[in-house]
């Protein structure tokens, strides 16, 4: 059945008010405008960003809200004006583009050092560019979220969507969304990590496993896991990690530990917790390069 140019109910997990558990509605989704492309989600992650902000109910206002931001789908329609995805395309949603939706067109998104379209800016509304949302669930408009809203069976965003190889495996490249960029492009893009050097990654969770592949690819030498949940080892060691701790096991505090294992600390370290406190306490004894690569998202 063709569905371009009309509304389309579908499920979505709706957040409806702060500290709520998600619940599984029938919602309408408008179709696209101007700009803007629709997409049957096929998978999602669950990062740890949307677990901190539904455990922490000051996170953000609008209600009720659909989340979910590592989506991989296919297209159903476009809006007006897209011609760099179609209908039948698989995509993943805002490759690296973490939250910016890029039009193509303006000077920051033709600069291949820029990422900061200047002609849709960062909505933190939860709208879309005309002030309206294409939700809507028991007659009410309900709020996208971070562009991406992959929480649906269907989104629509703004054009910030890449078109990825047909045989592309939906739910495992939805990852590339947001944990497997955030982990690897830290390793290599931001902190440039070098062969034969010595690695430690906080926190073994999908961005931290990623960190790991990263510091492997850049051939690493040494690549400690630290992670509080034994579990996480293996699946680390899998993906790279040349040995895994933790923190639990030691009388003395983590950085010593390190210290104590490599003669000098470690020449590059990362945190993928999201606990500013691991970052703040004495963690800079542990490291000759201290990486934060992740914060708590303010949106
Ligand atoms: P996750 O929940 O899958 O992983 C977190 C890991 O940290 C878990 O394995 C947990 O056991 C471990 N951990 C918790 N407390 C610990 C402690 N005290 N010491 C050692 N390990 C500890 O989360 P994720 O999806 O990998 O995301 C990690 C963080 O990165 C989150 O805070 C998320 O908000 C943030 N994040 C940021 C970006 C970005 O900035 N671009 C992107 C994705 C995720
Ligand atoms: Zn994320």
């Amino acid at each position: 059945m063709n569905t371009t140019g009309k509304v389309i109910r579908c499920r979505a997990a709706t957040h409806w008010k702060p500290g709520a558990p998600l619940a599984i509605e029938e919602i309408e989704v408008a179709p696209p405008k101007a700009k803007e492309v629709r997409i049957k989600i096929v998978a999602t992650g669950l990062c740890g960003t949307e677990m901190k902000m539904l455990a922490n109910p000051n996170s953000h206002n609008n209600y009720p809200i659909i989340l979910g931001h590592e989506g991989a789908g296919i297209v159903e329609s476009v809006g007006e004006g897209v011609s760099t995805v179609k209908t039948g395309d698989k995509v993943i949603t805002l490759f690296l583009s973490l939250f910016l939706p890029q039009c193509g067109e303006c000077a920051s998104c033709l600069n291949p050092g820029g990422n900061f379209c200047v002609q849709f800016k960062q909505s933190k509304t939860g709208l879309m560019s005309d002030g309206t949302s294409r939700f809507t669930c028991k007659g009410k408009p309900v709020y996208h979220f971070g562009n991406t809203s992959t929480f649906s069976e269907y989104t629509v965003i703004k054009i910030s969507v890449t078109k990825i190889d047909a045989v592309a495996p939906l739910e495992k490249v939805c990852l590339i969304s947001c944990g497997f960029s955030t982990g690897y492009g830290a390793a290599i893009t931001t902190a440039k990590v070098t062969p034969g050097s010595s690695c430690a990654v906080f926190g073994l969770g999908g961005v931290g496993l990623s960190v790991i592949m990263g510091c492997k690819a850049a051939g690493a030498a040494r690549i400690i896991g630290v992670d509080v949940n034994k579990d996480k080892f293996e699946k680390a060691k899998e993906v790279g990690a040349t040995e895994c701790i933790n923190p639990q096991d030691f009388e003395k505090p983590i950085q010593e530990v390190l210290f104590d294992m490599t003669g000098a600390g470690v020449e590059f370290c990362f945190e993928a917790i999201g606990n500013p406190a691991t970052v703040a306490g004495k963690a800079e004894r542990t490291s000759l390069n201290w990486f934060l690569i992740t914060w708590q998202r303010s949106l």
